[in-house]
């Protein structure tokens, strides 16, 4: 899912994944700020995204069949 697809919250906080969003660890830019859809919209990118945000639960979704994402990484 963070590959290609982002989980918005109701305040507008952007978070690479629902994992991410459930865990409350929103998708950031290069200085480190939060990033909201009022920011990307600003930015008209999504390249502020620096990198995608990971945890422990990122293993079940590289496995590639792990979590209901399904997603990978690698
Ligand atoms: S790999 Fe991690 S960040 Fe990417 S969708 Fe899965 S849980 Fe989210």
């Amino acid at each position: 899912m963070c590959r290609n697809e982002l989980s918005i919250d109701y305040l507008g906080n952007v978070y690479d994944c629902d994992f991410n969003q459930m865990e409350n660890i929103p998708a950031q830019t290069n200085k480190i700020e939060k990033i909201t859809v009022a920011k990307l919209l600003e930015a008209n990118s999504l390249d502020i995204i620096e990198q995608v945000q990971t945890a422990n639960y990122c293993y079940g979704c590289t496995a590639g069949c792990g979590s209901s994402c399904s997603g990978s990484l690698i």
